[in-house]
């Protein structure tokens, strides 16, 4: 028979029949809550002739309920003492693949090709807090084709991934993604949708990959490394901040900034994507 894990009574008792622990140094919090599973299934955008890539599948909840709505899912989680937990809550859905394994390592264009039938792609994750952002830069550098990404993140990180120019959220985050996505919040979450509770506060997030990215650059290494030394010190200048940063003279600086149209004195934080493109452009034909 198949079990129902977002119904914390059958969940308990599956666990415990497996003899199941969570770990908290993997980010096991477990999702009970129905309204935010249909929140997020229904975030994701995507229809029978459609497939989902979730990260992390748990004891299954958000994967019942995608398998029910796609033609493919395939799932990576790395805990293997979830195999028993998985074949009770997945038994019967023939159109879902669970792998083994640390989302991290797995070559993400390797196991794309299962998507190969599939219209739109989208990608679902609650996400174990601590590797939130390397997980969203593997999938975002990996070149993967995806239409849509669902995430659970900590309510910080939900800011930062949607903030605009001048506050305290916005950062090298920020514009890493909002270079390749569009963000909007989906809904707020509290501890006690997931078992066990965790001690933060949580938002679901939707990424659509833009289909060509915010700004154009021509080279984006030098377009990030910008990025990341404006941020690196954030109550420099701009001035300040890039002449430390980018072993670039002062004179190198002033002129990159005055060729981008910048006010040296502004702060990184205030800058726009498109400005940080233009900078970015500046300082790459600047003699250092
Ligand atoms: N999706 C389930 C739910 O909503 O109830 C579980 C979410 S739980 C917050 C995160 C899951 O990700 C756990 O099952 C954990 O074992 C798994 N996980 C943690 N790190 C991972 C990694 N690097 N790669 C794949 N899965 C990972």
């Amino acid at each position: 028979t198949r079990v129902d894990a977002a119904k914390p009574g059958e969940l308990k008792a599956l666990l415990a029949e497996h003899g199941f622990r969570f770990k908290k140094q993997l980010g096991q919090n477990f999702l009970i809550d129905e309204r935010v599973l249909q929140r997020i299934v229904d975030a994701a955008e995507v229809g029978a002739s459609d497939g989902a890539f979730e990260i992390g599948p748990g004891a299954g909840v958000v994967t019942q309920r995608l398998a029910a709505r796609v033609h493919r899912v395939l799932c990576v989680e790395k805990d293997e003492r979830l195999g028993a937990v998985l074949a009770r809550t997945l038994a019967g859905w023939d159109n879902v693949e669970v792998r083994f394994a640390d989302v991290l390592e797995l070559d993400l264009q390797d196991v794309w090709h299962r998507f190969d039938d599939c219209a739109r792609v989208a990608v679902v994750a609650n996400l174990p807090y601590y590797v939130t952002t390397p997980i969203l830069f593997h999938v975002l550098e990996s070149g993967v084709r995806f239409d849509t990404m669902v995430i659970m993140v900590q309510r910080e990180v939900a800011d930062r991934l949607s903030a605009q120019p001048g506050g305290k959220a916005y950062g090298a985050l920020t514009l890493a993604v909002q270079y390749r996505a569009t963000v909007e919040p989906v809904c707020r979450v509290g501890p006690g949708a997931f078992l066990p509770p965790p001690n933060v506060e949580s938002t679901v997030v939707r990424l659509r990959r833009r289909p060509r990215p915010a700004v154009e650059v021509r080279d984006e290494r030098l377009f990030f490394r910008v990025i990341r030394a404006a941020f690196a010190t954030r109550r420099k200048t701009l001035l300040n901040a890039l002449t430390g940063q980018l072993s670039l003279q002062r004179e190198a600086c002033l002129a990159a900034l005055a060729e981008a149209g910048i006010d040296p004195g502004r702060r990184g934080e205030t800058l726009s994507l498109e400005e940080f493109a233009r900078l970015a452009e500046a300082v790459a034909v600047v003699p250092a």
